[in-house]
């Protein structure tokens, strides 16, 4: 019924829009045409998608990257297309032009092609579709791009228009997100992560081109480059500002999202990562691509995770900072269970325990010297660690070299999306002059959120640290650093209730807010979703570490919610944190025994201390003994930590 709804109204619309004259060119296409009456490859047959005749076709050899269009000789603005598929004894062809992308160039490469119409709707064999056009600006050659696989397969084209060059006032969106276009030159696909392929990238948003700049793609990622929807890094010739991101760079990432049916996982982890009040989040927006008239599917357009201004503020080193003050930053480093694969130079393991670690930047891990002074650096505070050098009667204490805090919030986000691997790819960074090393930016949450199958449900494992729980993987040595920093260091506990007490109360990280959020970006990826999934139709089935399919793009976002709800009350009794009250009071420690006499609550040692009620309200602060009090509970709190009291 929608089939033929569509064709009704596009039929109609010629009649009340002020269609041009249908046009006229030199079929152009894929070089080997398929002429499947004779079972052979022939060239020159393009024609048959010109030719008027709904019976004759354009079919190629290839299955993907085919086209078929017209040289129209000098540019025209188009305002109408129209199209058949190919009428074929199995019926394959209607659902063949569905994604099919028609796009204009004025360039005979098409490295400057943008798309001027998608077909969404399966087509109807023997009948001409048609509809408008909505885009300002002439082109000189137009195409239809089939969708993957299809060998093009196409039985008619029409194109509509009048002569000239048009503006850019107003391109073509596929969708309310933005359009990234890539253009390849001779549409050369993205093969492996070390080779760049020369590419034009036009980015499309408010029907504008906001970029349209020279540069390259190539594959990006470890796991996630195992699926049929790719994940890439493009690279822009010069440092180029897109859409709203803060920085000005060349390298940006395209997560591909495959097995996170939500679309939104890593947008989401994100947006926590923010509340917790982390710095450098990366900067990230959805977008639709396309890449040589493809369509791909719905990407995260998102930061490359490095040293610049806008992303990892730290000194930029140079080759000649070797010594002095020079040579103590800046530093990006991670910790990084895949660093063996990296060229020899740019990685290393440390002294202790033999963690491996990347060195980001300096750029392939910088000179000798800047390689081994960071490589010490990290090793000086492995061994502190695992040496329990906390401070404790004048000895020394790894947190005058490492912040503790930032180790905190890292490990809090990545607690609270569930994330598996929290310690497989751990980020850290050491600026110059600053004799601390910081953690983070937080990166890669497909796997979060429930989405996991080796730890599904998180909810199971919610007794302990998700790290600690055994399915859960780290880089060797990691866990045992965790370990020692979270469990080992008995003060870290106080730093993990009052940061997550502070996010919770101050930061708006809560489940409803974060629900709210949820909803939000769920409404902005409603026309790409289903785009998405028309293109790779995998709602039904287990992917990735899927530990299951729900079915529908609102039962995947609907069941992030509820794990938000289930994690949050999990981690509040974790982190000792009463979300009624607003209290956070950590498990009693030694130095904090408040001794109940009569009515009164008492510490004997003189340490000053304040009592709160359970609703929050402060009844009390100072030492030794509080006056006496109502029956009640109450919660008892110094520096060093806090008790429930019951009088
Ligand atoms: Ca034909």
């Amino acid at each position: 019924m929608k089939t033929l709804f569509t064709v009704l109204s596009v039929i109609a619309l010629p009649l009340c829009a002020a269609a041009g004259d249908k046009l006229a060119g030199t079929p152009i296409g894929t070089a080997e045409g398929y002429n499947y009456e004779n079972n052979r490859i022939e060239r020159n047959i393009q024609g048959r998608a010109f030719d008027g005749d709904l019976d004759t076709y354009f079919a190629t050899n290839q299955r993907s990257y085919t086209w078929v269009g017209l040289d129209l000789g000098e540019p025209f603005v188009i305002d109408k297309v129209g199209w058949a598929p190919r009428t074929d004894p199995d019926g394959y062809g209607e659902r063949r032009v569905q994604l099919g992308v028609i796009q204009g160039a004025n360039s005979p490469d098409w490295l400057d092609a943008v798309p001027i119409y998608m077909i969404t709707e399966k087509g109807t064999a023997g009948l001409m579709s048609y509809d408008d056009v909505d885009c300002s600006m002439g082109f000189r050659y137009v195409r239809y791009v089939s969708t993957s696989d299809a060998r093009c397969n196409i039985a008619e084209l029409e194109f509509y228009g009048t002569p000239g060059e048009g503006d850019d006032s107003h391109l073509f969106q596929l969708t309310n997100l933005p359009t990234v276009v890539i253009n390849t030159v001779d549409s050369q696909e993205p093969y492996d992560k070390e080779h760049d392929i020369t590419s034009n990238i036009i980015i499309i948003a408010d029907n504008k081109a906001n970029v349209d700049k020279p540069g390259s793609v190539r594959e990006r990622g470890n796991g996630s480059r195992q699926f049929p929807k790719k994940p890439w890094r493009i690279k822009f010739d010069k440092k180029q500002n897109v859409l709203d991101a803060p920085a000005k760079a060349k390298k940006w990432t395209l997560i591909n999202n495959y097995g996170d049916k939500t679309l939104m996982r890593n947008l989401v982890a994100f947006e926590i990562a923010r509340r917790a009040d982390m710095p450098f989040v990366a900067w990230s927006r959805p977008v639709d691509v396309i890449l040589n008239g493809e369509f791909k599917g719905c990407y995260q357009l998102t930061d490359q995770i490095e040293v610049n201004p806008g992303r990892v503020e730290i000194t930029e080193m140079e080759p000649e900072d070797i010594e002095g003050d020079a040579l103590t930053g800046g530093y990006f480093i991670e910790i990084d269970a895949y660093a063996d694969q990296e060229p020899e130079g740019s990685w290393f393991v440390t002294n202790n325990r033999q963690m491996p670690v990347t060195v980001k930047s300096p750029d392939d891990g910088g000179t000798p010297e800047q390689l081994a002074y960071i490589r010490d650096y990290l090793s000086n505070i492995e061994w502190l660690i695992s040496n329990r050098k906390f401070g404790k009667n004048g000895d020394e204490d790894y947190r005058d070299i490492f912040d503790v805090p930032s180790f905190v919030k890292h490990f809090i986000v990545n607690e609270l999306v569930g994330n598996t691997d929290t310690y497989w790819s751990t980020y850290m960074y050491k600026d110059r002059l600053d004799p601390m090393m910081h953690t983070g930016p937080v990166w890669d949450f497909d796997l979060g959120f429930d989405n996991d199958s080796r730890t599904y449900p998180i909810h199971k494992h919610s007794n302990e640290y998700l790290y600690r729980f055994h399915g859960s993987s780290a880089a060797n040595g990691m866990k045992d650093f965790a370990n020692g920093v979270l469990i080992n260091d008995s003060r870290t506990k106080y730093d993990i209730t009052e940061i997550w007490a502070d996010a919770r109360t101050n930061r708006d990280l809560t489940p409803d807010a974060l629900k709210e959020y949820i909803d939000r970006t769920a409404e902005l990826l409603d026309a790409s979703q289903q785009l998405n999934f028309m293109r790779w139709p995998i709602l039904n089935e287990c992917v990735h570490q899927n530990p299951r399919a729900l079915g529908s793009y609102e039962a995947e976002v609907d069941a992030v919610k509820e794990y938000l709800d289930t994690r949050f009350a999990d981690l509040d009794r974790l982190f000792d944190y009463d979300p009624e009250s607003g209290i956070s009071s950590p498990a009693i420690t030694a130095p904090l025994v408040p001794m109940v006499i009569g009515s009164t609550i008492n510490l004997t040692d003189g340490t000053t201390f304040t009592v709160y009620s359970v609703d929050g309200t402060e009844v009390f602060a100072g030492s030794g003994t509080t006056p006496a009090l109502p029956r009640g509970i109450y919660i008892v709190r110094t520096a060093l930590g806090a008790a429930k009291v019951a009088l």
